[in-house]
């Protein structure tokens, strides 16, 4: 089967042909980097990612750009409030190019503990503002844009299908939202340039021929994409909270200037959802990956669970499925090291068993179950062991390099893990978790593996 994408503009399954024969060109939309991501921000890399090893995985070779938004994200959609990055900068007295610094490290290195492949292209927002006056200048001169007193802003009543993405119906949205229309003539236009207002007031600011300001959020990742890969491209893809508004628009734009959508292909993520709802950067309390880290876990655990639900239904985070999924990885690492050292040819039929299922629009949980499969049939060890390198490859969870650790365990820790082992037998999960807390205080943390418990120092 060739590869099929849900694709969101036309809300069907679509083969995916390349623009370009044997390239695929893929945009992402990046983090706004005034806070840590969080694990839900997470889950929408980690999908892009499976999806550039999917293209991979069948022969392409990808082309994949990810910006950085270090300026223009307002706290409100509407375009009124204030600019994340420059807000935070005010709270806690760093600088906003500090801020946005330290925070694309983080993201990069976040990145780097879950496999994520790092982009062919890194692209921040701030290195490309002569890119967006220019795209700006042309939307100007076609007739798309008008003045107000705090911006240039994007007349969206000039185009009939504006919102088709997002299966926009204009009547009836005017009515009611006067309150956040402010100067805009429609509820739908938004902001390509914000003016700077008060003099002094931001540090991330440029001359225009507008004025002094910032651009937008949106016309950022029009501009950016198409200087990477021009102004129709194979697949552009975010989270699914993109769809009503951020791509709607990048849509729009890309439209006015060019003619035509952006992108061949859209896709979206849906969200990971927390019960105790931390999952919103905005309110500023939310779980991060190094939080798991503290709390024990391996990050691939994380990359284990969500490949366990496919991008497109919600995941419902929960400790239990957390762990279901540690000991999940902990089983498939230990069962593929135990295959030995001896080399082997790929299987060509389980290969496409497995290609089957992710060229079936990613889905990854069946494919991790042809894996699975795989392991627990009769082919001999070294082949099973070539073909797991090749589903490993999309699956990316590092599983031919990963090695067990040996190591001495002094006599306390090892006689916790012997209480810890009958209090698991009794399913006395509580006292499990306090012996366990006890190794740690100690400096070793338990793994919970097929072959019984196994310590590891921290
Ligand atoms: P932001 O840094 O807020 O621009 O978001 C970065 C990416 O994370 C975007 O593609 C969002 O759509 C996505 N995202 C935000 N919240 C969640 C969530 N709870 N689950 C999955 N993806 C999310
Ligand atoms: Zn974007």
């Amino acid at each position: 089967m060739t590869l099929h994408l849900y694709d969101t503009y036309s809300r069907s399954l679509r083969p995916f042909e390349p623009i370009a024969p044997g390239q695929a060109g893929l945009y992402a939309c990046g983090p706004t980097v005034y806070d840590y991501a969080h694990i839900g921000n997470l889950r929408t890399y980690l999908f892009v990612d499976g999806l550039r090893r999917a293209l991979e995985f069948n022969g392409l070779q990808v082309r994949h750009v990810m910006n950085i938004t270090d300026v223009g994200h307002l706290t409100s959609d509407a375009d009124s409030g204030d600019d994340k990055i420059e807000a935070r900068s005010r709270r806690s007295g760093e600088s906003a190019w500090d801020i946005a610094a330290a925070f694309t490290r983080a993201f990069e290195d976040d990145l780097r503990q879950l496999n994520i492949l790092p982009p062919t292209v890194w692209c921040r927002a701030t290195d490309h503002i002569a890119e967006q006056i220019a795209f700006i200048g042309d939307l100007e001169a076609k007739g798309y844009t008008y003045r107000t007193d705090d911006g240039i802003y994007f007349d969206t009543t000039r185009q009939d299908d504006y919102g088709k993405l997002a299966r926009l119906k204009r009547d009836g949205l005017q009515a009611g939202k006067r309150v956040e229309l402010g100067e805009k003539r429609d509820i739908c236009d938004f902001a390509l340039w914000k003016f700077s207002g008060v003099p002094g007031q931001r540090q991330m600011e440029w001359d225009s021929p507008w004025g002094l300001g910032f651009p937008g959020w949106h016309i950022e990742c029009s501009a950016m994409a198409e200087k990477h890969l021009g102004a129709y491209f194979d697949i552009h893809c975010g989270g699914e909270d993109h769809v009503a508004v951020h791509h709607s628009n990048e849509i729009a734009q890309t439209q006015a200037r060019h003619g035509t959508r952006l992108a061949n292909f859209w896709l979206h993520g849906a969200f990971l959802k927390t019960q105790d709802a931390k999952m919103s950067k905005s309110s500023g309390d939310f779980l991060r990956l190094q939080s798991l880290l503290e709390q024990g876990v391996d990050p691939l655990a994380y990359r284990y669970l969500c490949l366990g639900a496919h991008y497109r239904s919600s995941l419902n985070f929960t400790d239990d499925a957390l762990r279901a999924a540690s000991s999940g990885l902990a089983r498939l690492r230990s069962t593929v090291h135990g295959l030995g050292d001896e080399h082997g040819e790929a299987d060509p039929a389980w290969l496409d068993r497995f290609a089957e299922q992710i060229n079936d629009d990613l889905n990854f949980p069946r494919a991790l179950a042809v894996a699975w499969e795989l392991l627990k049939g009769d082919l001999p060890d070294a082949v099973k062991k070539a073909t797991m390198a090749r589903f490993d490859a999309a699956l990316g969870l590092g599983l031919l390099a990963w090695q067990p650790v040996q190591v001495e365990v002094p006599q306390p820790v090892q006689a916790w893990m012997a209480l810890r082992a009958i209090a698991r037998a009794q399913r006395q999960w509580a006292e499990a978790d306090r012996l366990r807390t006890l190794a740690r205080a100690a400096g070793y943390d338990i793994d919970d593996t097929p072959q019984g418990q196994q310590a590891r120092p921290l």
